[in-house]
């Protein structure tokens, strides 16, 4: 079994080691050839003397090139004194080859893979995403979102979550953008569609006694892309407690971050805690904008300036940008359709609708919203309202009367978050781009140039789905 660059240390040197990866760099210097061996731990430096390989492996070493995969075992050994690289973790120490095994070829990569610059065009990067994963920023960039994700999945079994999975093939769920529609084979004519988020299905949890959900969640959007949102999917931190008041869910919530940043990321500094809590009418007018960007020095990628808003109104006027009901209507939820009007604003429901506010909660980082939530409707009646005043028809209404139904069952006052991954892990890497913390993305336009996906389809798959594609 092969070892782990990462695990073999100056302790090693005089003992034998058997190690296996891609070569980075081979440097030929006269008679000797030095090989950098980068495995998925770290680099080592591997020295090839003719006399010490065998017939076969002194053949390999003159046949490396960058990309190869190899096999070698040698002896650890310290380097001399000019050849120390204290740059490097393994700078101390080196491998002397015994022999040496080439795997697999390498043809030569249609961009440098040490390409700091990032100067290969964006789409022969996506094409090759998974030499462009090579690259130590992007590799990385996918450990540090690991660490993220374990903590925040330790962090809330501790505290008594439940990580729950809910269902990919789902019904349209009215998050106000446009549904990935998945046809039924078993009942033509009828969709399944990706969730937009699990926003019944958590709540629905809720009803059934679970109290604390949570679940690193893929959801599915069918939006155009900007920089900081992807076109397609994207994954939240998706969380749900039976029992909370507005104040408990941005407690837990503030702590998860504030625990998280000191334990992974000390380099980095919070600018407020506890974070401040706005009001969305006020950040308005002082900023311009409900996502304020509240650093002291904004340059400054290692500042964290976290805030809530808090306070938006329930409703915002309808646009043709809505797709979740019927157009023509008055209003549309500010948040979703679940949420919760501030209690002492819930008459205004029948007077006044534009001026109630919801409790609804943002949480803005460095310019950024990370994440959206709020306590949500439990009393049928008013969820009833709500769907009136967005204008449901019956027929609409009838798509959510599991929830009503639900509802009727004994259901727990309960709210919930969901922080988006993709954006935190964004802006604690530095990035501007989601694509950059993103192992597979979408090209901005939607495709995925490696997979050449979305794709045609064979003709009889049509069939089986009782589809015809219309002429273009
Ligand atoms: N489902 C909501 C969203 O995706 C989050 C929430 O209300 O918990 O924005």
């Amino acid at each position: 079994m092969k070892q782990y660059i990462g695990d073999i240390s100056e302790r090693a040197v005089g003992s034998t080691v058997e190690l296996a990866g891609w070569v980075h760099v081979r440097r030929n210097m006269g008679k000797l050839v030095f090989v950098d061996l980068r495995d998925s731990t770290g680099i080592m430096q591997i020295v090839c003397v003719p006399q010490e390989l065998d017939e076969a492996s002194r053949t390999a070493a003159e046949e490396l090139r960058p990309e190869y995969v190899v096999h070698i075992s040698g002896s650890v050994q310290k380097r001399s004194a000019k050849q120390v690289n204290v740059a490097m973790s393994t700078g101390t120490i080196e491998v002397l080859a015994k022999t040496i095994q080439i795997v697999s070829k390498a043809k030569t990569p249609p961009f440098e893979i040490e390409n700091e610059d990032r100067q290969a065009n964006e789409e022969l990067r996506l094409q090759y995403r998974y030499l462009d994963l090579r690259h130590e920023r992007l590799s990385k960039t996918m450990r540090m979102r690991h660490r993220v994700m374990q903590f925040v999945r330790n962090y809330l079994s501790e505290k008594g979550f439940v990580e729950i999975q809910t269902p990919i093939l789902s019904k349209s769920t009215p998050e106000g953008a446009r549904d990935y529609l998945v046809p039924s084979r078993l009942h033509k004519g009828k969709f399944f569609a990706l969730p937009q988020s699990p926003q019944q299905y958590k709540q629905l949890l809720m009803v059934a006694g679970f109290e604390r959900y949570f679940q690193i969640a893929p959801c599915f959007r069918d939006e155009d892309a900007r920089a900081d949102r992807s076109p397609g999917e994207f994954y939240q931190i998706d969380m749900e407690m039976s029992f909370v008041t507005q104040d408990d869910i941005l407690a837990l919530t503030e702590k998860i971050f504030i625990d998280l940043a000191h334990e992974l990321f000390p380099e980095k500094t919070i600018t407020k805690e506890p974070f401040p809590r706005l009001n969305y009418a006020d950040v308005m007018k002082q900023y311009g904008t409900d996502k304020p960007d509240l650093r002291n020095d904004t340059t400054n990628p290692n500042e964290l300036a976290f805030a809530w808003i808090v306070n938006f109104p329930l409703f915002v006027k309808q646009t043709n940008e809505d797709h979740f009901h019927g157009a023509g209507k008055t209003w549309a939820p500010s948040h979703h359709m679940f949420t919760a009007p501030r209690p002492e604003d819930v008459a205004l429901l029948d007077s006044n609708p534009g001026q109630v506010r919801g409790l609804q909660h943002d949480l803005v980082l460095n310019g950024f919203e990370i994440g959206g939530g709020s306590v949500r409707i439990h009393d049928p009646a008013v969820q009833q309202k709500v769907f009136d005043l967005i204008g449901f028809t019956e027929q609409q209404k009838k798509q959510f009367q599991h929830m009503l139904t639900a509802f009727e069952y004994g259901v727990p006052p309960h709210g919930g978050i969901a922080p988006g991954l993709d954006r935190l892990i964004m802006i604690l890497a530095g990035e501007k781009n989601l694509r950059e913390v993103t192992a597979f993305p979408l090209t901005n336009d939607g495709r995925d140039p490696m997979m050449d996906s979305p794709s045609e389809v064979e003709k009889g798959q049509l069939e089986e789905l009782g589809i015809a594609l219309k002429k273009k």
